[in-house]
């Protein structure tokens, strides 16, 4: 059987993200993947920095808000093992930054968390979904326990 070999987690900070930390870890260890970690800044304003869209996690940030996603992408990669070179911290849409990161770095799967969702909600579509359909390489959904 084909195992994968780097797996990409992409992480939202949301309640539910403790749930696809241990499904990823589980399965990294079942593949003996690398993992790398993403989280993708859709929600603060881009300040001036020298480093583009991707931020540097060891410098200094100004802004606080920023400072705290920083701290959390650090906690979930020191749980993960994840080395530093691959704790991912970019500005930018999630489907699209996610996506172009998979296949930058190689990935041969992207796991993400999955809401069922109803209504108006499925209707616009989640980062699930549009990663799912843009996604150079597998995905997988990890259906997040009901809130
Ligand atoms: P959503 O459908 O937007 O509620 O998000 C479902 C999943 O997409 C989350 O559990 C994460 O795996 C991923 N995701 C959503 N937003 C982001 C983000 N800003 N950065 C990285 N991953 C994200």
């Amino acid at each position: 059987m084909t195992t994968y070999q780097h797996i990409l987690l992409a992480v939202d900070f949301s309640n539910d993200t403790d749930f696809v930390i241990n499904k990823t870890g589980d399965i990294a260890s079942l593949s003996r993947a690398k993992i790398s970690i993403v989280h993708i800044l859709d929600n603060i304003p881009m300040p001036d920095t020298s480093y583009g869209t991707v931020i540097a996690l060891n410098d200094e940030a100004d802004n606080a808000l920023l400072k705290q996603e920083k701290e959390n992408l650090n906690t979930i990669g020191d749980r993960l093992n994840v080395p530093e070179n691959q704790r991912w911290l970019i500005w930018g849409s999630p489907k699209e930054e996610i996506c172009a990161l998979a296949a930058q770095e190689n990935i041969d799967l992207i796991i993400v968390g999955s809401h069922g969702r109803h209504g108006l909600a499925l209707l616009l579509g989640s980062t699930a979904n549009d990663v799912l359909h843009h996604a150079p390489c597998d995905v997988l959904a990890v259906r997040l326990p009901n809130e």
